[in-house]
Order: structure tokens, then C-alpha cells, then sequence
């Protein structure tokens, strides 16, 4: 068989890692090897094998040399939000490795009331200087409206946004030091090794983050674009990023990665709050977002036939916490919840419900959604074709008293009678 053939081959037939929930179509590319174990799973064996305490030790070798001296400048930039690793990224930074950080935070404009608290108070528990960008909010609704009508995405912005506002900040501010959390190719599948200690790249940002599409390619395609609205998403160029030496740092390279463990500690430790989503059990990421784990997770199910709550699932396996057949019981009961606050977004966007579903189901993959009638919609993504792996039916899993995994709900996103996106959030309380 030719290179070409297998390709088609195993493109026509993707296979399920025996361990995990992903499959070797997930889209940022994952191999299956000869004990049917995927590229995820593998890397995610080193974190029970690696010694820590000596990357540790490299990580605070590495960062060294950028400590400033005499507290002329910033030590470092941190990318935070109100949800996510923030409160974890900043615990190791500032009080672990003692670095005095400038942190930078992109306006989604899509916060909660629970995401501009968890922000706010973040800022005060670590007693950190802030800088926010605010993007034209009308640039920000015409990027939106050109990216969902191109590649069904409402979430280009904030991606784009969140990865290149801290390359900015540094070469502005001149703090060549960025630190982020976790790599996402890292942990969901296998990219790199932990030991390749992989650092920032333009390359990454552009061909996963924003899906290959740079704000070049969103000006080309798009007449209605122009510059002005998408100059703040452009990373900076080569020369400024060498002249300043732009660096940007994995935490996840030196410190075992359990989000589950880490946000719980955060809780407990700085008032971190959390809540619960009608679309995944994991109540730990994303509270600062009416979209992210709503309509962006659906548009996820349309595109990719599976949706945030099989990362969850595949991840709390690794983690020893959920047995497969429990967890592919938790995305079927999961995964076709109904997004929440659509109304919002349509408001805020300007546009009909119906016309959002009909520019929605435009990027509805044919692999994964077959329309046996006008209007109607036969899913047929990952969790329909998934085996329990135990010779069972996941259908027949006990998940009773499961349905949360472990997951603790502290607040709500919102508390207000009627709420509304937050697009310029004042400090807490
Ligand atoms: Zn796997």
C-alpha cells in the first residue's frame, strides 16, 4: 500500500484508543500505536514516571536569568482570565518561584458576573498590576460575524485574542519572559514529550489555536474586514519579537498537570469559585464564559463529532478517576444538552435564532451528521460508535451519583434576575 492509500485508509476508518475516549480523526492529529494505546495516553504516562522535583529544579534554573534586577521591571507576563489555570499558573509563579508578574487578560466580552468576580479577586488574593484589552467592541462583532460565516467559529476572537495579547504585551513592555500553563497539544494528544520541554511558537498559535486561520486569512477572504479590525489580533513580527527575546514557557513541562487536583487546591487555598454547566461535569474551567462551554461547545459537536465533555472524559481516565465505561455513559448524557444563553449571543451579534441555526448547521460535518429530512439531525459522532471496552455496553454503566465525577459547583455564573454579558467588568466585590 502506497503512503496515499493508508492515508485514505485510516481516514475512512478512524479507531478509538482502547484507553481514552479520543479517536485518530481528533483534529490535533493522534496516532494509535500496536497495543491500540493513542499518542495521548502515552505522554500522559511520563507524568507518573517523570521526577518532578528535578524539573522543578529546571524550571527554576530556566527562569533565573530573567529575574529583573532591582525592581526596575516586570519579572514575567501571565496570560489569565477568570477561569481556566489562571489562579494555579500565578500560585506557582509568584509564590513558588517568587517572580513578580505583570498579568495580562484579554476582554472576551462574553463574561459572567462569576468570571469577572474570579478575575477581580485574583487580582487583589496576589496583589498583581493588571493589564486588560479592550478591542473595539464593533471590530470584535465583525471578526465574529466573518469567522462563524467562514469556518464556524464565535470563539476566533477570544482564541486569537488570549494568544497574541501576551506576545504584545512583552515586546511592548519589553519582559521577554511569557509563562503560560499546560500545552494543549501536549495534554490531549501526545504532541510533544514533556522532556522536549516545547516552548512558544507562532506556528502553534496559528495552525491549532485559531484552527489555521490567521487574521491574514480572515482580511483575504472577507471584503467587509479591513485592517483596522484586525490589526490588534497580528503577532508581532520576527525583528521585535529577537530584538526583546521573546521567550514563552510551558508550567506543564516542570510540574505534574492535574487540573482537577490544581483548581481544587486553588478553591481552598484563594476562593477560586466554580459552576455547574449543563453541557459537561466538570465545573472548573470556563465559568468566566456565557459561550465557551454553550454555544462553542456545540459548534465543537457539529464540527468534530465530539464536544468539550470527551476531553473531560479522556482526561479524568488518564487520571485514574473515571473507568471507561462510566465515562463514555457521562458524554452521552452530556453531550446533547441544549447550549445555554443563546439569546445573548444573538443580541449581542445582531442577529435572528434562526439565522444563527442556519449559519450553525452550515458547518455541521457530514462525517459526523447525516439530515434524513429537512430540519432533522441523525448525530453519528465518536460517542455513538464508542465501546465500553469491558465487553459491556456503557449504556448499562452504574453512573448513578456519578453524574458530577467528583466535580464541586462553589457558585453559579450568574446570579443576576436577568443576565447579560459583562463587556467591561468592574473590580470585586
Ligand atoms: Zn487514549
Amino acid at each position: 500500500m502506497t503512503g496515499r492509500e493508508s492515508a485514505t485508509a485510516s481516514e475512512a476508518q478512524p479507531r478509538f484508543c482502547a484507553r481514552c475516549l479520543y479517536r485518530s480523526d481528533h483534529p490535533l492529529g493522534l496516532t494509535i500505536d500496536a497495543e491500540g494505546i493513542c499518542s495521548g495516553c502515552r505522554i500522559h504516562e511520563e507524568k507518573d514516571r517523570l521526577d518532578w522535583s528535578s524539573r522543578w529544579g529546571m524550571l527554576e534554573a530556566l527562569v533565573r536569568p530573567y529575574r529583573s534586577s532591582g525592581a526596575r521591571n516586570y519579572d514575567c507576563v501571565v496570560p489569565v482570565s477568570g477561569a481556566a489555570d489562571s489562579y494555579f499558573i500565578v500560585h506557582l509563579v509568584k509564590e513558588r518561584l517568587k517572580l513578580n508578574p505583570l498579568l495580562v487578560t484579554y476582554n472576551k466580552y462574553f463574561n459572567t458576573e462569576l468570571g469577572i468576580r474570579n478575575l477581580a479577586n485574583l487580582r487583589i488574593r496576589f496583589d498583581c498590576d493588571i493589564v486588560v484589552q479592550n478591542v473595539n467592541p464593533d471590530a470584535v462583532r465583525r471578526v465574529t460575524r466573518a469567522a462563524l460565516r467562514q469556518f464556524g467559529s464565535i470563539y476566533w476572537h477570544c482564541l486569537a485574542g488570549q494568544t497574541v495579547f501576551p506576545v504584545q504585551t512583552a515586546v511592548r513592555y519589553r519582559i521577554p519572559l511569557i509563562i503560560w500553563g499546560a500545552h494543549q497539544g501536549l495534554e490531549q494528544v501526545g504532541m510533544f514529550s514533556h522532556e522536549h520541554e516545547g516552548q512558544m511558537t507562532r506556528r502553534y498559535r496559528k495552525d491549532h489555536d485559531l484552527m489555521g486561520q490567521e487574521a491574514a486569512s480572515l482580511l483575504s477572504t472577507f471584503d467587509t474586514l479591513t485592517e483596522e479590525d484586525l490589526w490588534q489580533y497580528r503577532y508581532p513580527d520576527d525583528r521585535s519579537l529577537e530584538d526583546v527575546g521573546v521567550t514563552g514557557i510551558y508550567l506543564g513541562n516542570y510540574v505534574r498537570w492535574d487540573p482537577k487536583a490544581q483548581h481544587e487546591l486553588m478553591i481552598s487555598k484563594y476562593d477560586y469559585r466554580s459552576a455547574r454547566f449543563a453541557r459537561t461535569f466538570d465545573c472548573y474551567d470556563y465559568v468566566d464564559c456565557f459561550n465557551y462551554m454553550n454555544l462553542h461547545d456545540l459548534l465543537k459537536l457539529y464540527k468534530h463529532g465530539y464536544s468539550k465533555v470527551t476531553d473531560h472524559a479522556s482526561r479524568e481516565i488518564r487520571h485514574g478517576r473515571l473507568r471507561r465505561a462510566a465515562a463514555l455513559a457521562l458524554v452521552r448524557r452530556y453531550e446533547q444538552q441544549p447550549p445555554g444563553h443563546l439569546e445573548l449571543f444573538c443580541g449581542w451579534l445582531g442577529v435572528k435564532p434562526h439565522a444563527l441555526q442556519f449559519l450553525m448547521d452550515l458547518h455541521r460535518n457530514p462525517r459526523y451528521w447525516e439530515q434524513p429530512s429537512p430540519g432533522r439531525w441523525l448525530f453519528k459522532g465518536w460517542s455513538t460508535l464508542a465501546g465500553a471496552g469491558d465487553g459491556t455496553d456503557a449504556a448499562g454503566a452504574d453512573t448513578a451519583g456519578a453524574a458530577d465525577a467528583g466535580f464541586q459547583a462553589t457558585s453559579v455564573m450568574d446570579s443576576r434576575a436577568s443576565p447579560s454579558y459583562i463587556v467591561i467588568g468592574k473590580g470585586y466585590p
